[in-house]
């Protein structure tokens, strides 16, 4: 059959913390034509470590991208109408690499990991100046939660490392950069850079001159000559060069134009380009992201300052206060791999829906101790209230309550630091597919909860980008493009005095979880 004439299309890999996507999308009508999905592994080797294989996300990207060709061409569709690829990954994540072999010097360690809390105890005591030394540079608490001390703790402890450092071989990144790296050529002329809003969460960028900072990295002890270079978040970087072993060969040359964190390609796809306007993503965690604009906007309630993108090298950079929790999905995930009550995420909602309330029982998962508001890395996980009469049902209902009390508060401190409460709550990510969840979040808020109706907003963000991006020009960034997008809507349903009720319970539980560990 004659292959189907399309527009320009774009691709975007969006590599999460729990599955690697690629998706291919119509430049004109922002429609989505195929994607293919594969989940990808944590490794916990020791309590409060999390791992992932760089070469296991590295290969899943391939395999989504060959994947996702085979499709298209099932569809009739010529990939050779795929013009940009984009790139949105999750952030924080830390890979060190040898630039001659191209092989990782150690597992990628994931955003969640909790090993350097010694590494943030022993920082913080030498902390020049005053206390906001890193915070008025980074918009960043010092935590455990980001890239510098992660590499921090592979320079001291992995001896790998320390040759490649001492040798010039060793290249340092967050997912976006060792993907784009690989993807461009690898040990033979990758191109090592990464974006303005992966760079502001790696705790050595400064959100106000837009360079690696000298003074953190003297503080971090970390050598600039492994960092990559820091681009906008939309320009051509390179050009896809697949290593001939691999059949993704078809993509040969296509140029990789888009960057953004997970979060920040979100809210760029979710269209919020205007002060203001914010969004809620429930993946692996829970991100709130408010744009603020041009001006760099710093909070008293606990949440970050953070780039939210600059789309284009001579564009301005725009800001966003972001309310970060770190266990949403991902307890989930726990319930069905340690607890064994689910065996796949779906099946929460049917459990919940069985007895449609917690019955008193609450959930703190502060596996990773707690992000926003409260920056406790000796929180740990409680279930609380429980008696004889509690089940499995109940603790699932708890599960999906405590990713909405826990949004529940961030949307608080944001209301706090913006002034104009939000009126409404846009909403993505995977847990979004969950409609007890959504009806209870809107319940919860007692605002509306938004869902747009083509839910991969973060891909889309990142395709936005790249399509945008000067030398490449098949995609027009002007809001109108997505107003056909359709949107469900979830109003609140229950009284406020009860949700009132059961929002302060819950603190009380997060009380408990607090201090745990000494
Ligand atoms: P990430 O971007 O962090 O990789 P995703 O947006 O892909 O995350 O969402 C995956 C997370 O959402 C997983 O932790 C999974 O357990 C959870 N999840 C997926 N589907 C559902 C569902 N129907 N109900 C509740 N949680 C879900």
């Amino acid at each position: 059959p004659k292959k189907a004439v399309l527009g320009p299309l774009v691709g975007a890999v969006d590599q999460g913390t729990s599955s690697t996507r690629f998706l291919v999308f119509n430049s004109k009508t922002a429609e989505l034509l195929s994607h293919h999905q594969v989940e990808i592994k944590q490794e916990f080797p020791k309590e409060g470590w999390v791992e992932q294989d760089p070469k296991e996300i590295l290969q899943s990207v391939y395999e989504c991208i060959e994947k996702t060709c085979e499709k298209l061409g099932q569809l009739n569709i010529d990939i050779s109408n795929i013009k940009a690829i984009g790139v949105s990954n999750q952030r924080e994540t830390t890979v060190v690499w040898d630039k001659l072999t191209g092989e990782p010097l150690y597992n990628a360690i994931v955003w969640l990991d909790l090993r350097t809390q010694s590494t943030v105890e022993n920082l913080s005591k030498r902390i020049p100046g005053n206390n906001n030394f890193v915070k008025s540079k980074t918009g960043l608490p010092l935590s455990t939660y980001f890239s510098a001390v992660k590499l921090r703790w592979l320079l001291d402890n992995v001896e790998k490392v320390q040759k490649a450092v001492r040798e010039d071989r060793a290249l340092f990144g967050t997912i976006d950069s060792w993907l784009i790296w690989s993807l461009t050529g690898g040990a033979n002329g990758g191109v090592h850079c990464t974006d303005v809003t992966n760079a502001s969460r790696t705790m050595l960028f400064n959100i106000h001159s837009l360079e690696w900072d000298k003074d953190l990295c003297q503080f971090f002890g970390i050598p600039k000559k492994i960092l990559p270079n820091v681009r906008s978040s939309s320009e051509i970087y390179g050009l896809m060069k697949i290593s001939h072993s691999l059949k993704a060969g078809a993509l040969e040359g296509v140029p990789i134009s888009g960057c953004l964190g997970d979060q920040s390609a979100a809210l760029v796809g979710q269209m919020c380009f205007r002060d203001g306007q914010a969004k809620n993503t429930y993946g692996t965690g829970c991100f709130l992201l408010c744009n603020t604009g041009r001006k760099c906007v710093f909070s008293d309630h606990g949440l970050l300052t953070t780039v939210a993108y600059k789309l284009g090298r001579d564009k301005p950079v725009y800001y966003a206060l972001e309310g970060s929790v770190a266990i949403a999905g991902a307890v989930i995930r726990w319930l069905r791999d340690n607890l064994g009550i689910i065996s796949s995420s779906d099946e929460i909602e049917k459990l919940a829906k069985e007895v449609g309330t917690s019955y008193g029982c609450y959930f703190v998962p502060a596996f990773s101790g707690l992000y926003a508001p409260y920056w406790d890395p000796s929180a740990r996980g409680i279930i609380c209230g429980l008696t004889q009469f509690t089940n499995k049902c109940h603790i699932a209902f708890a599960a999906l309550e405590a990713v909405c009390f826990q949004t529940r508060e961030i949307l608080d401190a944001m209301n706090r630091d913006c002034g104009i409460p939000l009126s409404h709550l846009q909403v993505d990510g995977g847990m979004t597919n969950n409609k007890i969840l959504m009806q209870l979040q809107a319940d919860i808020l007692y605002i509306p909860v938004v869902k747009p109706s083509m839910p991969e907003t973060t891909a889309l963000g990142a395709a936005m980008a790249a399509g945008a991006a000067e030398g490449v020009g098949v995609w027009s960034l002007e809001p109108e493009d997505l107003s056909a997008v359709t949107m469900e809507r979830f109003e609140p349903q229950i009284n406020a005095e009860e949700s009132e009720i059961r929002f302060s319970t819950w603190k009380k539980a997060v009380m408990k979880s607090m201090g745990w560990v000494t």
